[in-house]
Protein backbone atom coordinates (compact mmCIF):
# COMPACT_ATOMS: atom_id res chain seq x y z
CA UNK A 1 0.00 0.00 0.00
CA UNK A 2 0.82 3.38 -0.79
CA UNK A 3 1.88 5.64 2.38
CA UNK A 4 0.51 9.33 2.85
CA UNK A 5 -1.60 9.19 -0.74
CA UNK A 6 -4.81 10.56 -1.77
CA UNK A 7 -7.82 9.33 -4.33
CA UNK A 8 -10.84 10.90 -5.17
CA UNK A 9 -13.87 9.72 -7.11
CA UNK A 10 -16.69 11.26 -8.28
CA UNK A 11 -20.25 10.85 -9.91
CA UNK A 12 -22.56 12.86 -12.11
CA UNK A 13 -25.47 10.18 -12.86
CA UNK A 14 -25.62 6.63 -13.78
CA UNK A 15 -27.22 6.95 -17.31
CA UNK A 16 -26.00 10.50 -17.27
CA UNK A 17 -25.75 11.55 -21.77
CA UNK A 18 -27.20 7.81 -22.10
CA UNK A 19 -28.29 9.93 -25.25
CA UNK A 20 -25.88 12.39 -26.08
CA UNK A 21 -25.99 13.73 -29.88
CA UNK A 22 -23.04 15.76 -29.40
CA UNK A 23 -19.80 16.04 -27.88
CA UNK A 24 -20.56 19.61 -26.83
CA UNK A 25 -23.20 18.35 -24.12
CA UNK A 26 -20.26 15.13 -22.53
CA UNK A 27 -17.60 17.82 -22.86
CA UNK A 28 -19.44 20.15 -20.28
CA UNK A 29 -20.34 17.14 -17.81
CA UNK A 30 -16.41 16.19 -17.94
CA UNK A 31 -15.02 19.79 -17.49
CA UNK A 32 -17.41 20.28 -14.47
CA UNK A 33 -16.20 16.76 -12.93
CA UNK A 34 -12.21 17.58 -14.24
CA UNK A 35 -12.64 21.37 -12.11
CA UNK A 36 -14.19 19.46 -9.23
CA UNK A 37 -11.77 16.88 -9.03
CA UNK A 38 -9.37 19.55 -9.16
CA UNK A 39 -10.98 21.34 -6.00
CA UNK A 40 -10.82 18.36 -4.14
CA UNK A 41 -6.95 17.85 -4.92
CA UNK A 42 -6.46 20.91 -2.84
CA UNK A 43 -7.72 19.66 -0.27
CA UNK A 44 -6.31 16.28 0.11
CA UNK A 45 -2.97 17.03 -1.66
CA UNK A 46 -2.54 19.68 1.65
CA UNK A 47 -3.68 17.10 4.36
CA UNK A 48 -7.41 17.59 4.57
CA UNK A 49 -9.51 15.36 5.28
CA UNK A 50 -11.59 12.42 3.44
CA UNK A 51 -14.70 14.16 4.94
CA UNK A 52 -13.97 17.92 4.00
CA UNK A 53 -13.05 16.99 0.36
CA UNK A 54 -16.42 14.89 0.12
CA UNK A 55 -18.18 17.48 1.52
CA UNK A 56 -16.26 20.32 -0.95
CA UNK A 57 -16.68 18.02 -4.03
CA UNK A 58 -20.21 17.32 -3.47
CA UNK A 59 -20.83 21.18 -2.75
CA UNK A 60 -19.24 21.95 -6.10
CA UNK A 61 -21.50 19.72 -7.62
CA UNK A 62 -24.28 20.82 -6.18
CA UNK A 63 -23.89 24.19 -7.07
CA UNK A 64 -23.67 22.98 -10.69
CA UNK A 65 -27.57 22.95 -12.87
CA UNK A 66 -25.96 20.35 -14.70
CA UNK A 67 -26.44 17.84 -11.96
CA UNK A 68 -29.79 16.23 -10.37
CA UNK A 69 -28.88 17.65 -6.80
CA UNK A 70 -28.82 21.18 -5.24
CA UNK A 71 -29.82 24.04 -7.61
CA UNK A 72 -30.28 21.47 -10.28
CA UNK A 73 -32.56 19.20 -8.79
CA UNK A 74 -35.18 17.67 -10.50
CA UNK A 75 -39.02 17.82 -9.52
CA UNK A 76 -41.84 15.89 -7.64
CA UNK A 77 -45.38 15.19 -8.65
CA UNK A 78 -46.52 18.29 -7.25
CA UNK A 79 -43.78 20.48 -9.05
CA UNK A 80 -41.40 20.66 -6.20
CA UNK A 81 -37.78 19.92 -5.24
CA UNK A 82 -37.67 17.71 -2.71
CA UNK A 83 -33.97 16.82 -2.07
CA UNK A 84 -32.19 13.81 -0.03
CA UNK A 85 -28.45 13.07 0.72
CA UNK A 86 -25.79 11.33 3.29
CA UNK A 87 -22.13 11.77 4.17
CA UNK A 88 -20.53 8.62 5.65
CA UNK A 89 -17.05 8.52 7.39
CA UNK A 90 -15.10 5.43 7.76
CA UNK A 91 -13.34 6.01 11.15
CA UNK A 92 -15.63 5.28 13.47
CA UNK A 93 -18.95 4.31 10.96
CA UNK A 94 -20.50 8.11 11.74
CA UNK A 95 -22.69 9.37 9.32
CA UNK A 96 -25.79 12.08 8.90
CA UNK A 97 -28.31 11.85 6.07
CA UNK A 98 -31.43 14.33 5.49
CA UNK A 99 -33.98 13.27 3.21
CA UNK A 100 -37.18 14.68 1.48
CA UNK A 101 -35.83 18.15 2.38
CA UNK A 102 -36.69 21.70 0.95
CA UNK A 103 -34.99 25.31 0.04
CA UNK A 104 -31.80 23.90 1.21
CA UNK A 105 -28.70 24.90 -1.25
CA UNK A 106 -26.44 22.39 0.51
CA UNK A 107 -28.21 19.13 1.37
CA UNK A 108 -24.50 17.51 1.74
CA UNK A 109 -23.40 20.22 4.23
CA UNK A 110 -26.68 19.53 6.28
CA UNK A 111 -26.30 16.09 6.06
CA UNK A 112 -22.04 16.68 8.00
CA UNK A 113 -24.38 19.03 10.53
CA UNK A 114 -26.49 16.03 11.43
CA UNK A 115 -23.95 13.63 11.36
CA UNK A 116 -21.14 16.12 13.73
CA UNK A 117 -24.03 18.10 15.67
CA UNK A 118 -26.56 15.61 16.20
CA UNK A 119 -26.86 12.15 18.28
CA UNK A 120 -29.02 10.88 15.09
CA UNK A 121 -28.48 9.77 11.50
CA UNK A 122 -31.37 10.65 9.40
CA UNK A 123 -33.42 14.03 9.69
CA UNK A 124 -36.53 14.13 7.46
CA UNK A 125 -38.80 16.88 5.91
CA UNK A 126 -39.84 19.40 9.06
CA UNK A 127 -37.56 17.28 11.51
CA UNK A 128 -34.26 18.55 8.90
CA UNK A 129 -35.66 22.26 8.16
CA UNK A 130 -36.42 22.92 11.71
CA UNK A 131 -32.29 21.28 12.77
CA UNK A 132 -31.06 24.01 9.32
CA UNK A 133 -32.86 26.53 11.33
CA UNK A 134 -31.14 25.79 14.78
CA UNK A 135 -28.16 25.44 13.32
CA UNK A 136 -28.42 28.79 11.30
CA UNK A 137 -28.96 27.33 7.80
CA UNK A 138 -30.83 29.71 5.46
CA UNK A 139 -33.38 28.86 3.43
CA UNK A 140 -33.07 29.78 -0.31
CA UNK A 141 -36.46 30.69 -1.99
CA UNK A 142 -37.89 28.19 -4.66
CA UNK A 143 -36.63 30.07 -7.69
CA UNK A 144 -33.05 28.91 -7.01
CA UNK A 145 -34.10 25.23 -7.77
CA UNK A 146 -37.22 25.90 -10.30
CA UNK A 147 -35.30 25.96 -13.45
CA UNK A 148 -37.40 26.31 -16.49
CA UNK A 149 -35.45 23.12 -18.04
CA UNK A 150 -36.98 21.25 -15.04
CA UNK A 151 -40.60 22.68 -15.02
CA UNK A 152 -40.37 21.17 -18.63
CA UNK A 153 -38.71 17.69 -17.98
CA UNK A 154 -41.57 17.61 -15.18
CA UNK A 155 -44.24 18.54 -17.44
CA UNK A 156 -43.28 15.73 -19.66
CA UNK A 157 -43.20 12.98 -17.55
CA UNK A 158 -46.48 14.11 -15.83
CA UNK A 159 -48.42 14.34 -19.18
CA UNK A 160 -47.27 10.96 -19.62
CA UNK A 161 -47.31 9.25 -15.94
CA UNK A 162 -43.92 8.60 -16.02
CA UNK A 163 -41.68 8.07 -13.08
CA UNK A 164 -38.57 8.69 -14.42
CA UNK A 165 -34.95 8.83 -13.56
CA UNK A 166 -33.35 12.01 -14.48
CA UNK A 167 -31.25 10.71 -17.10
CA UNK A 168 -33.22 8.21 -18.37
CA UNK A 169 -35.56 7.83 -21.29
CA UNK A 170 -35.69 7.89 -24.74
CA UNK A 171 -36.04 11.72 -24.52
CA UNK A 172 -32.34 13.43 -25.10
CA UNK A 173 -33.40 15.82 -23.03
CA UNK A 174 -33.23 13.52 -19.83
CA UNK A 175 -29.68 13.73 -19.16
CA UNK A 176 -28.99 15.13 -15.55
CA UNK A 177 -28.11 13.07 -12.74
CA UNK A 178 -27.24 12.97 -8.92
CA UNK A 179 -23.81 13.62 -7.80
CA UNK A 180 -21.99 11.36 -5.68
CA UNK A 181 -18.14 11.74 -3.96
CA UNK A 182 -15.70 9.24 -2.06
CA UNK A 183 -12.44 10.40 -0.83
CA UNK A 184 -9.42 8.72 0.67
CA UNK A 185 -7.11 11.01 2.61
CA UNK A 186 -3.19 10.91 3.79
CA UNK A 187 -4.13 9.33 6.84
CA UNK A 188 -5.82 6.27 4.96
CA UNK A 189 -9.33 7.41 5.92
CA UNK A 190 -12.13 7.33 3.89
CA UNK A 191 -15.78 9.03 3.57
CA UNK A 192 -18.43 9.15 1.15
CA UNK A 193 -21.72 11.72 -0.08
CA UNK A 194 -24.34 11.28 -2.38
CA UNK A 195 -27.11 14.05 -2.74
CA UNK A 196 -30.20 14.07 -5.38
CA UNK A 197 -33.13 15.54 -6.25
CA UNK A 198 -34.13 12.04 -6.78
CA UNK A 199 -36.57 10.95 -9.50
CA UNK A 200 -38.80 13.09 -12.12
CA UNK A 201 -42.24 13.36 -10.95
CA UNK A 202 -41.79 11.18 -7.95
CA UNK A 203 -44.41 10.82 -5.33
CA UNK A 204 -44.25 13.48 -2.74
CA UNK A 205 -42.58 12.43 0.27
CA UNK A 206 -40.91 9.50 -1.65
CA UNK A 207 -37.13 8.86 -0.39
CA UNK A 208 -34.50 7.19 -2.58
CA UNK A 209 -31.47 5.43 -1.47
CA UNK A 210 -28.98 8.38 -1.57
CA UNK A 211 -29.70 9.10 2.17
CA UNK A 212 -29.74 5.66 3.18
CA UNK A 213 -26.89 4.17 5.11
CA UNK A 214 -25.55 1.31 3.13
CA UNK A 215 -27.99 1.64 0.16
CA UNK A 216 -26.88 4.83 -1.72
CA UNK A 217 -23.87 5.91 0.33
CA UNK A 218 -21.66 3.88 3.01
CA UNK A 219 -17.47 3.89 4.05
CA UNK A 220 -15.45 2.19 6.15
CA UNK A 221 -12.35 2.34 6.90
CA UNK A 222 -11.78 -1.29 7.17
CA UNK A 223 -12.80 -1.93 3.44
CA UNK A 224 -14.18 1.07 1.26
CA UNK A 225 -16.55 4.28 0.72
CA UNK A 226 -19.16 3.98 -1.85
CA UNK A 227 -21.31 6.07 -3.54
CA UNK A 228 -24.37 5.01 -5.67
CA UNK A 229 -26.27 6.39 -8.81
CA UNK A 230 -29.38 5.04 -10.45
CA UNK A 231 -32.75 3.55 -9.68
CA UNK A 232 -32.70 4.45 -5.64
CA UNK A 233 -35.55 1.29 -5.54
CA UNK A 234 -32.99 -0.86 -6.96
CA UNK A 235 -29.64 0.20 -4.85
CA UNK A 236 -32.34 -0.25 -1.73
CA UNK A 237 -33.72 -3.84 -2.20
CA UNK A 238 -30.04 -5.11 -2.85
CA UNK A 239 -28.38 -2.81 0.19
CA UNK A 240 -25.70 -1.86 -2.40
CA UNK A 241 -22.73 0.35 -0.66
CA UNK A 242 -22.92 -2.30 1.85
CA UNK A 243 -23.31 -5.36 -0.33
CA UNK A 244 -19.86 -3.99 -2.17
CA UNK A 245 -18.09 -3.30 1.46
CA UNK A 246 -19.06 -6.47 2.88
CA UNK A 247 -17.67 -8.32 -0.36
CA UNK A 248 -14.25 -6.66 0.73
CA UNK A 249 -14.77 -7.49 4.55
CA UNK A 250 -15.77 -11.17 4.18
CA UNK A 251 -14.46 -12.26 0.85
CA UNK A 252 -10.86 -10.00 0.71
CA UNK A 253 -11.64 -8.56 -2.61
CA UNK A 254 -10.28 -5.38 -4.09
CA UNK A 255 -11.63 -2.07 -5.59
CA UNK A 256 -12.27 -3.64 -8.65
CA UNK A 257 -13.49 -7.13 -8.03
CA UNK A 258 -15.83 -5.73 -5.46
CA UNK A 259 -17.31 -3.47 -7.65
CA UNK A 260 -17.67 -6.04 -10.32
CA UNK A 261 -19.44 -8.45 -7.69
CA UNK A 262 -22.00 -5.80 -6.21
CA UNK A 263 -22.65 -4.78 -9.99
CA UNK A 264 -23.33 -8.34 -10.62
CA UNK A 265 -25.40 -9.05 -7.85
CA UNK A 266 -27.18 -5.97 -8.97
CA UNK A 267 -28.20 -7.11 -11.89
CA UNK A 268 -29.19 -10.49 -10.81
CA UNK A 269 -31.14 -9.88 -7.82
CA UNK A 270 -33.25 -7.24 -9.05
CA UNK A 271 -32.28 -6.19 -12.55
CA UNK A 272 -31.10 -2.90 -11.14
CA UNK A 273 -30.01 -0.15 -13.00
CA UNK A 274 -27.48 2.22 -11.83
CA UNK A 275 -24.11 2.71 -10.67
CA UNK A 276 -21.62 2.83 -8.13
CA UNK A 277 -17.85 4.63 -7.22
CA UNK A 278 -15.54 2.73 -4.99
CA UNK A 279 -12.56 3.46 -3.15
CA UNK A 280 -11.40 0.71 -1.24
CA UNK A 281 -8.67 0.65 1.92
CA UNK A 282 -5.62 0.79 -0.33
CA UNK A 283 -6.77 3.81 -1.99
CA UNK A 284 -7.23 1.74 -5.46
CA UNK A 285 -10.75 3.67 -7.46
CA UNK A 286 -13.27 1.84 -9.27
CA UNK A 287 -16.39 1.80 -10.96
CA UNK A 288 -19.43 -0.05 -12.62
CA UNK A 289 -22.40 0.60 -13.61
CA UNK A 290 -25.53 -1.40 -15.18
CA UNK A 291 -26.84 1.94 -17.63
CA UNK A 292 -24.86 2.34 -20.74
CA UNK A 293 -22.84 5.66 -19.06
CA UNK A 294 -22.00 7.00 -15.85
CA UNK A 295 -20.60 10.31 -16.01
CA UNK A 296 -17.36 9.80 -13.33
CA UNK A 297 -13.45 11.01 -12.63
CA UNK A 298 -11.10 10.20 -10.21
CA UNK A 299 -7.69 10.53 -8.91
CA UNK A 300 -5.99 7.58 -7.94
CA UNK A 301 -2.85 7.61 -5.60
CA UNK A 302 -2.05 11.27 -6.02
CA UNK A 303 -2.03 10.70 -10.09
CA UNK A 304 -3.88 12.46 -13.01
CA UNK A 305 -7.58 13.08 -12.87
CA UNK A 306 -8.98 10.90 -15.47
CA UNK A 307 -13.03 11.76 -16.14
CA UNK A 308 -14.88 9.92 -18.50
CA UNK A 309 -18.47 9.35 -19.46
CA UNK A 310 -18.61 6.04 -20.92
N1 LIG B 1 -30.54 7.31 -6.82
C1 LIG B 1 -31.32 8.49 -6.96
C2 LIG B 1 -32.69 8.24 -6.39
O1 LIG B 1 -33.26 7.20 -6.64
C3 LIG B 1 -31.48 8.96 -8.38
C4 LIG B 1 -30.22 9.04 -9.21
O2 LIG B 1 -29.21 8.43 -8.88
O3 LIG B 1 -30.24 9.75 -10.23
O4 LIG B 1 -33.22 9.09 -5.73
Amino acid sequence: MTKKTYSLMLHGGAGALDNISSGKEADEYMASIQRVLEHGRTILAHGGSAVEAVEVCATDLENDPLFNAGCGSVLNEDGHVEMDAAIMEGVKLAAGGVAAIHNIANPIQLARLVMEHSEHVLLIKGGAQRFAKRHGVEEIPDEYFITEYRLKQFEKAAQSGQVILDHESADADNKFGTIGAVAYDQNGNLAAGTSTGGIVNKYFGRVGDSPIIGSGVYADNATCAVSATGYGEDFMRTVLAKTASDLIEFQGLDARQATAKAIQYLTDKVKGRGGIILIDRHGLCAAGYTTKRMVHGWIEHGGESICTFK
